[in-house]
């Protein structure tokens, strides 16, 4: 759309003489640019396109009459709905199989990931068409496939092998049991990319360990799993084709056998490549459709779907900036009294080593219900060790944790503690809440998930309820609008407020919280020290990690200084900031205020 205007075509002498007021840019004509190697580029493509299709439509011998015959003819069309069956039906045996031996693999069980290893190494040696022909020979080796419960001679039934085993049978379970083996390398990938922190979120939640896998673990691994899932499923689609050695007339068998009798070659070749091309082009939809589904969350804002890229591009629309309109942040945090119940926390002689490094040194500290304790001490002191092992994501050594009187970790009777299996540990994380350094939100959850998720699971609550009560913290912490948001649609700041909201929505009577706000930038750390400020109100017994001494003076009830594994020192803040015992802690004051 060329804008002219009077002032254009008359030049710049009328412009001088005329007294029209210039009104932005509408008076001038808009030239665009000219990129001459863009055009080269755009005509060289089409000489190629050109002699490409010249060359394919001007051949007689490339047979495209045949091709017309055949293409829909009644037995490639059988041919082609076996292929489409054994790719389909692999796919979901093949990964289902995939994901149950990528799960042994990374269990706890060396057995188990022992068996699932061996597994992965023997049928990824095998070549297809060899298991392929050793299955379709299984009669040999075994006369009948029974169901029973093994040595104890008990069977419920029983088949005849040579029967069961059809040609159809044997492709579909040696394209299963060589996929499988693939697939879960390729999902094991996906769980190892996912970030640690993810895990000790989820953790320090008290989710029970499946629904860790399937909620947080997996639908985060999908994002590295789906590219080289759908190269492996393309392969298995095109693999079929092996199976011709079963005799099996799927889509390739059967086009050899129709050139075989009729000598058309090349045009029958043909029929099998475009069918083949449609396949892969499906395919390439489907994975298109799939990996957008899955980028919520990891990207500000999902690609466009390739619907709505063709529509507008018919329309012939460019899309417009939406303007963001900053919705303001209310700042006003206002928080009702939460009518929480502190729990009091009794550390005794906990000690603890990596390696023959002492990272805690026969610690011993109080702290009484709904107390507000800050931890201080250069890096690398034990700080975050001890807030770990308070919520037992690190096991201590030597000594003793108790919450209310109840041993973290341990289930006590008399003289002797028995350890928690992590089930029960689980569930008693669910009164220590944790706020970490980075965050840990799951990005691929919505704000609102992030929160409900384990109220729901853990604590049994009724979603809507949860919802009510999300909703409430969130606007606790000033994130009312926020909702519906994924975690990196947000500021950093923002974002720890969520995870504060999110811990706190187990009413948790100890809330840790490690460094919250180092990892922010400096005009964001006021308003996250303001909603812990608020908290330290509400009766939950809150110990703090941070160097943010001005803040510790205001809210502490008492400051710990540990240095090497150590408490050098405690004290009420005006005793410890003003007239330090130790001159380790004078020294460490003097660094950082
Ligand atoms: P802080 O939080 O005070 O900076 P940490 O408690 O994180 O200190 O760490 C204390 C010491 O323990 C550091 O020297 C650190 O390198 C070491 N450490 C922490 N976790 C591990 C681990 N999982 N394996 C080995 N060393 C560790
Ligand atoms: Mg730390």
């Amino acid at each position: 759309m060329a804008v002219t205007t009077d002032f254009v075509e008359t030049g710049v002498a009328s412009a001088s003489s005329s007294s029209r007021p210039r009104t932005g840019f509408a008076q001038y004509r808009i030239v665009p640019a000219r990129y001459p190697a863009r055009t080269a580029g755009t005509l060289f493509a089409l000489l190629v396109i050109g002699v490409a299709l010249h060359s394919v439509f001007t051949n007689p011998r490339w047979g495209w009459d045949v091709f017309a015959q055949w293409f829909f003819a009644e037995p490639v069309l059988v041919g082609l709905g076996r292929t489409l069956l054994l790719t389909l039906l692999g796919t979901i045996s093949g990964f289902t199989l995939g994901t149950a031996l990528a799960l042994a693999r990374v269990s706890r069980s060396p057995l188990l990931s022992g068996l699932s290893w061996t597994y992965i190494w023997i049928f990824r040696s095998i070549p297809l068409v060899v298991l392929l022909l050793i299955l379709n020979n299984l009669g040999y080796l075994y006369e009948t496939v029974t169901i029973g419960v093994p040595f104890t001679g008990i069977n419920f039934i029983s088949w005849n092998t040579t029967q069961i085993m059809t040609p159809f049978a044997a492709a579909l379970l040696g394209l299963t049991l060589n996929q499988a083996a693939f697939a879960s390398e390729i999902i094991r990938g996906g769980i190892l990319s996912v970030d640690q922190g993810q895990l000790e979120a989820a953790a320090a939640l008290g989710l029970p360990r499946g629904r860790q896998a399937r909620r947080i673990i997996l639908p985060q691994a999908m994002r590295s799993i789906l590219p080289t899932a759908f190269n492996d499923i393309i392969g298995l689609a095109k693999g079929t084709s092996q199976v011709y050695i079963l005799a099996l007339p799927e889509l390739f068998y059967t086009i050899q056998i129709i050139y075989r009798r009729n000598l058309e070659v090349i045009p029958l070749l043909m029929v099998a490549t475009v069918w083949y091309l449609v396949i892969l082009t499906v395919l390439s939809l489907v994975q298109h459709h799939i990996e957008r589904h899955y980028a919520r969350g990891a990207l500000r804002t999902l690609p466009p779907s390739l619907l709505s890229r063709l529509s507008r591009r018919l329309a012939g629309t460019h899309q417009t900036r939406s303007a963001v309109v900053a919705t303001q942040v209310d700042r006003s945090v206002s928080i009702a009294p939460l009518h929480a119940h502190g729990g009091d926390v009794t550390i005794q002689g906990v000690s603890k080593s990596f390696g023959p490094l002492k990272v805690l040194d026969d610690v011993s500290l109080t702290l009484a219900a709904g107390s507000v304790t800050v931890i201080l001490g250069q890096s690398g002191s034990g700080k975050s060790t001890l807030l770990r092992s308070i919520n037992h994501l690190e096991r201590v050594d030597e000594g003793f944790i108790a919450i209310d009187g109840q041993l973290v970790g341990y289930r006590q009777e008399g003289e002797t503690l028995y350890e928690l299996k992590e089930k029960d540990i689980l569930k008693r994380r669910v009164e220590v809440g944790m706020v970490f350094q980075n965050f840990n939100l799951f990005p691929h959850l919505t704000v609102l998930d992030n929160i409900v998720e384990a109220p729901v699971t853990v604590r049994g609550l009724a979603r809507e309820q949860a919802e009510r009560e999300a909703r409430e913290l969130l606007a606790r912490v000033g994130l009312a609008d926020k909702a519906d948001a994924y975690p990196r649609q947000l500021s950093g700041g923002q974002q720890q407020r969520v995870a504060i909201a999110r811990a706190l929505a187990l009413k948790p009577k100890v809330l840790l919280f490690d460094e919250p706000t180092s990892a922010l930038d400096p005009e964001l750390v006021g308003e996250v020290l303001e909603v812990i400020r608020e908290l330290s109100r509400s009766g939950t017994t809150l110990v703090i990690v941070t160097h943010e001494i001005g803040f510790a003076r205001e809210v502490a009830d008492l400051v710990v200084f540990m240095e090497q594994g150590r408490i050098l020192e405690t004290g009420t803040p005006d005793k410890l900031f003003n007239t330090p015992d130790h001159p380790r802690t004078a020294e460490f004051l003097a660094k950082v205020l």
